[in-house]
């Protein structure tokens, strides 16, 4: 398998590529508009042609480059069904798969970071987008987040994965770059809670200021990364 993890320094996200085999076909997870160029000349340097490009969530901290990679590449572009996007060629459900060549990563619906939030598996490894970052979660306080709802997608779902799964989040603020399930079971500060009424208090306190980028970030991403004129 061909594996690269990107780092955007202006917004700390995470981007991965994945595709099978050299001359084969490619994925990009959670891609930004201002790296576009760099995706498209690494992917000409591996030899890999991108026919998908995916967004765990819609993205309030940076813009994607879902639709930028479809004008330069020619890729389909994927969200979630419950994302409200009508950009996207491909809107995935839980149970389905993505596939590029025989990769198949397996859906997981994960909300409650947003209500559009979903998760992709390897055998190997999950990609969770903002649902479990490492020894972190993302926050609950806007785009419909729900801390109930993230409870139940984080200890329902994604930590019964067997414990050696490699955690890749869509972001890091800490310099880390990859954890496992059973790594953040015992080390994560917000998942050594008693309970789900416990976890809504947690999260519920938190006081976090609104992401710089906001205001553009959101309307642009439901619109691919296509930012409005006004
Ligand atoms: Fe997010």
């Amino acid at each position: 398998m061909i594996f690269r993890q990107l780092f955007d320094h202006t917004s700390h996200t995470y981007t991965y590529l994945l595709a099978e085999r050299r001359g084969g076909e490619a994925l990009l997870i959670d891609p930004v508009l201002e790296n576009t160029a760099q995706y498209v000349r690494l992917l000409e340097e591996l030899d890999v042609k991108l026919v998908l490009a995916a967004d765990t969530h819609i993205h309030a901290d940076h813009v994607t480059a879902l639709d930028s990679l479809r004008n330069h590449t020619g890729c389909a572009s994927a969200m979630g069904a419950m994302t409200r996007a009508e950009c996207v060629s491909v809107h995935f459900h839980e149970g389905e798969k993505l596939c590029v060549d025989n990769l198949h990563l397996d859906i997981l619906y994960t909300p409650g970071h947003t209500d559009d939030s979903y998760s992709f598996v390897l055998p190997d490894r999950v990609f969770t987008g903002d649902t479990l970052l490492i020894r972190g979660t993302g926050r609950t306080d806007f785009q419909n987040g729900d801390p109930a709802a993230q409870y139940d997608s984080l200890f329902g779902k994604l930590l019964t994965l067997p414990e050696e799964t490699l955690v890749y989040p869509a972001h890091d603020y800490n310099g880390m770059t990859v954890s496992t399930i059973g790594e953040e079971k015992r080390h994560n500060p917000r998942l050594q809670v008693a309970g789900k009424q416990a976890y809504i208090e947690l999260m519920n306190g938190l006081e976090l200021d609104d992401p710089q980028l906001m205001d553009i970030a959101v309307p642009a991403n439901r619109a691919c990364g296509v930012r409005s004129a006004a």
